[in-house]
């Protein structure tokens, strides 16, 4: 009798994922395999496909053709509701936080979206609501504590320095309580002080909750330290693939991002 019992289901997997718009190849032939508790890092120059994958992956936008699995579950048609339910978190190119919310609301609404019935049951006094609201609250304490946001809470999320917005935009993704977190661009903005905290928090959410993380990053500091593995994008395509070492090695990726001259 044939076994599958050997090779444990990817986390993650796209199988020939392929955007287009109008004709503009943004995304094709895509292939990415991730294991739980993985760290693999997206390259590739602006354009190049990195946030269509990142939308594909999340429900935000439908493929072309292609597919993708979540533990060998098709979620390649999901709305972005469903596919955070079953265990996906994201965040944006560009900072998209509740301005007028204050920083632990922002969490705490992300935290109750992954329970939506507990509000109505709060609202009859049921205790399994209030034991899920006070379960959320602690959640978000434990995330603002992580992302040094703790003493900030009680702020309006709008008057957060730059750096605390995008930790803050992590910690709400971890609030709907993820198996992978995904981040576009994250280090995009802030100082060589603050990407390298920005690294050390990363690991320390894989560490601590068991997360694989796919991250979208140009710091090639960050990717080069904190991913395991690094897949190369170029003109929608997957142009390398491997330790972040061997990518670097690599001609034809050296040739199409990193800049050939300086290989001289
Ligand atoms: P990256 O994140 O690697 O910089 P993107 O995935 O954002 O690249 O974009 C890939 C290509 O697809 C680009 O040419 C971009 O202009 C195009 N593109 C992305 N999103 C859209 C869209 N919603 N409508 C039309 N073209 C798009
Ligand atoms: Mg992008």
């Amino acid at each position: 009798m044939p076994s599958d019992t050997a090779v444990p289901k990817p986390l993650l997997e796209t199988r020939d994922l392929a955007k287009s718009f109008s004709g503009l190849k943004a995304l094709s032939g895509h292939a990415l395999q991730v294991r739980e508790r993985e760290i693999v890092g997206i390259i590739g120059p602006n354009g190049s496909g990195k946030s269509t994958l990142f939308n594909l992956v999340t429900g935000f936008l439908r493929p072309t053709s292609g597919a993708v699995y979540l533990r060998g579950q098709a979620i390649t048609n999901l709305l972005p509701a469903q596919v955070s339910r079953l265990g996906i978190a994201r965040t944006f190119q560009g900072t998209r936080l509740f301005g007028q919310l204050s920083v632990l609301e922002n969490v705490l609404v992300a935290a109750q979206l992954r329970v939506p019935s507990t509000l109505l049951g709060v609202l009859l006094g049921l205790p399994a609501a209030h034991a899920a609201q006070q379960a959320s609250a602690g959640i978000a304490r434990e995330l603002l504590a992580l992302t040094g946001l703790e003493k900030q809470g009680h702020l309006r999320a709008a008057s957060l320095p730059y750096g605390d917005g995008r930790r803050l935009e992590i910690a709400r993704a971890m609030a709907t309580r993820p198996s992978l977190l995904m981040l576009d661009e994250p280090a995009a903005g802030l100082n060589s002080g603050e990407t390298r905290a920005l690294a050390q928090l990363i690991g320390n959410l894989r560490d601590r909750y068991g997360i694989a993380v796919i991250v979208i990053e140009h710091d090639m500091d960050l990717v080069m330290n904190l991913c395991e593995r690094v897949q190369v994008l170029a003109q929608g395509q997957v142009i390398g693939e491997g330790t972040p070492a061997e990518v670097q090695a690599s001609a034809r990726v050296r040739e199409a991002y990193l800049g050939s001259d300086d290989a001289a």
